[in-house]
């Protein structure tokens, strides 16, 4: 199987995933689960949370507001949206926006596992807390694991089956829709993602 089919069954499974605790929520609001979308050779791939209303309408991440303050720091910084593989840890939206549960995290983070070995990136940016939390445990970083605030912008290295690769946490885009001040550290947090690029 290519990587393109190897995606594609990801999302079979996860448009029938009965079992997860989002199902029915999904299929009573009549929205898409959210798999992800981009380049299936990126260099990098950036994790976020878990859809909200727009990314569930519509089946795409972040393309609401949160998905903006995104697009334009990618901008800012020189880095194509078709060039890199955007994806969340769960693939359905919580109700209210809320947090991620755990048991939640364990039922779709074996897909998030699988699509970062089918893509094979040369740095994971993690987009906010749970991301950050939970990528850089998947790999063995739990020493390192601090509030984001502290995590943010550092480049940490991990070994993978494929080689080693760059881990970079940040804040979550959404701050920059709640706090616009915001928005310059995040651009400052893409660029580190831009210098590391270039070095890959
Ligand atoms: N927030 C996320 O973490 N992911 C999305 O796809 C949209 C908003």
């Amino acid at each position: 199987m290519d990587k393109t089919e190897k995606l594609k069954q990801i999302k079979e499974e996860v448009v029938n995933l009965k079992r997860s605790p989002l199902y029915s929520q999904r299929i009573k609001n009549g929205v898409f689960p959210v798999i992800g979308e981009g380049s299936h050779d990126a260099k990098v791939m950036f994790i976020g949370e878990a859809p909200g209303a727009r990314e569930a309408a519509t089946g795409r991440p972040f393309c609401g507001s949160a998905g903006k303050v995104l697009d334009w720091c990618l901008e800012k910084s020189g880095i194509e949206r078709e060039e890199v593989y955007i994806t969340n840890i769960l693939k359905d939206r919580p109700p209210k926006n809320r947090d991620p549960l755990p048991e939640e995290i364990e039922v779709y983070s074996p897909f998030l596992d699988r699509q970062i070995r089918i893509i094979s990136p040369e740095i994971i940016v993690c987009l906010g807390r749970f991301s950050s939390e939970y990528i850089l445990s998947k790999f063995g970083l739990e020493k390192e694991l601090a509030p984001i605030s502290t995590l943010r912008g550092r480049v940490f290295t991990a070994k993978t089956d494929y080689g080693n690769i760059k881990i970079i946490p940040m804040l979550h885009p959404a701050v920059g829709v709640y706090n616009p001040s915001k928005k310059d550290s995040l651009v400052g947090d893409f660029a580190v993602v831009k210098n590391n690029l270039s070095l890959a």
